[in-house]
């Protein structure tokens, strides 16, 4: 299949092919012919697959062959909502790209920076808007955004959005929207609890499914180290002096843990930065660019803040500390092997994460090779079940009296005293 075959206008395609795609993922595939038709989808897919083309190409090609008219200002007719500024940012950035040959205007807003240069923007009139839905609300309420001409609206990261409290900022935006129009519903995990808001939301939808090009069990080598807490930091460093890491994006279970992994491995002469949500977005979004151009080896990060990156030619994911949610084992080691490279995911163990990796191994199917030649393997072994429960490794304790009737049975009795029946003696004895 080609991209051709969707019916994309040359403008587009040109933009498609100046991109160097070959063929579309499964998900483009699946997904681009019912947008285009201008069905409602629900896709259960995570970065990683191509979904931002899957919605921007054919959101795109509606908007550019159906011109909004000659209105001067042009009002928001696709919407973009995302869970945070970095993949705003990134979703931008493929407006920007697929549509350069088209003329259709897009502005990203998202909160922490100031409004102005946002507000400036959407003042000259735009055809797509992607937001982060704290910030699209304030400038809803300000009036600066109308929401009342959107034709297409597109929910991303639903599941991440739920995780970081959005809900009710995503239903006071969805209040604001015409009931007739298209929506696009994208998930990459679907619990109860996002399948409610689908319902809510969605029209007869389309469902969509795609795993990540590069799923944990193909394209990746996974490993993990046993190590105690405390020598965690210097079994980083000691890997790291290793060149085959070209960079590494290591993830920290905290905010403060991604500081203090970050600080230890400049004071070891690492070029090494931090992103989480407490930095400021100037620094986030440098530190992240940095890394991109590798300028910085290592960058150290909790989930929520690498959700969603998208760093071509990463080389190691290293889960420093491992998530609790084994579901997030995936969505980090997606940053790694993409597009059929391959990858490699390093896992730190201590003995209290064991039952998290017992996780991930079953949601992957497969175990993770466990590297035993390093200097700071932890002699620490986890309780074994039957550790906890004695009745697995010991039998039943005899019981300490034998019955007299036993006791005759079995030649020990004492013939000039015949036991009463129902009579016990310890069982050692000899002639009871
Ligand atoms: P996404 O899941 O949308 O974040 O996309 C992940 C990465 O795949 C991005 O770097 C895209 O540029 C790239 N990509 C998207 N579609 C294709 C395609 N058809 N062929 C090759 N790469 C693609």
């Amino acid at each position: 299949m080609s991209f051709e075959t969707f019916g994309l206008c040359p403008e587009i395609l040109r933009a498609v092919k100046a991109r160097n795609y070959q063929t579309p993922t499964p998900i483009q595939e699946k997904a681009i012919p019912h947008v285009m038709e201008g069905k409602d989808l629900l896709g259960c897919a995570q970065t990683g697959t191509g979904k931002t083309a899957a919605f921007a190409l054919p959101i795109l090609q509606r908007l550019y062959g159906s011109p909004a008219g000659g209105r001067k200002r042009r009002a928001v007719r696709a919407l973009v909502l995302t869970p945070t500024r970095e993949l705003a940012n990134q979703i931008g950035d493929s407006f920007g790209a697929y549509g350069r040959h088209t003329g259709l205007r897009h502005v990203v807003v998202y909160g922490g920076v100031s409004q102005k240069p946002q507000a400036q923007a959407l003042h000259q009139g735009i055809d797509i808007l992607v937001a982060t839905p704290g910030r699209l609300l304030d400038l809803v309420s300000q009036g600066i955004v109308n929401l009342g001409g959107v034709e297409t609206f597109v929910l991303d990261e639903a599941d991440r959005m739920l995780d970081m409290g959005f809900i009710h900022d995503i239903r006071r935006i969805i209040d604001k929207l015409p009931v007739a129009r298209q929506t696009l519903f994208f998930s990459a995990t679907m619990p109860a609890e996002i399948q409610r808001l689908s319902g809510t939301i969605l029209r007869n939808p389309v469902r969509v499914a795609a795993t990540p090009a590069a799923t944990p069990a193909e394209a990746v080598e996974h490993s993990v180290y046993f190590v105690e807490k405390q020598t965690k930091g210097e079994l980083l460093r000691h890997l790291l002096a290793d060149d085959s890491i070209k960079n590494a994006l290591v993830f920290t279970r905290t905010k403060h843990g991604a500081d203090r992994v970050a600080r230890q491995l400049v004071r070891a002469n690492l070029r090494a930065e931090a992103i989480h949500g407490d930095k400021s977005q100037n620094v986030r979004e440098r530190a992240l660019a940095d890394f991109k151009r590798g300028r910085t080896r290592v960058l150290v990060a909790t989930d929520i803040a690498a959700r969603g990156l998208d760093i071509v030619d990463l080389s190691h994911v290293i889960n420093y500390d491992l998530p609790v949610e084994s579901e997030s084992y995936v969505h980090r080691i997606g940053r790694t092997g993409r597009a059929g490279a391959s990858g490699i995911a390093l896992s730190f163990c201590g003995i209290e994460e064991r039952p998290s990796l017992a996780a991930i191994e079953q949601l992957i199917r497969k175990h993770l090779t466990v590297v035993e030649d390093h200097p700071f393997r932890s002699e620490l072994r986890p309780p074994r079940k039957t550790d906890l429960d004695p009745h697995r490794t010991q039998r039943a304790p005899r019981p300490y009296m034998i019955r007299a009737e036993e006791l005759m049975r079995e030649g020990r009795g004492n013939p000039g005293r015949p036991p009463q029946p129902g009579e016990a003696f310890p069982r050692n004895a000899r002639n009871a």
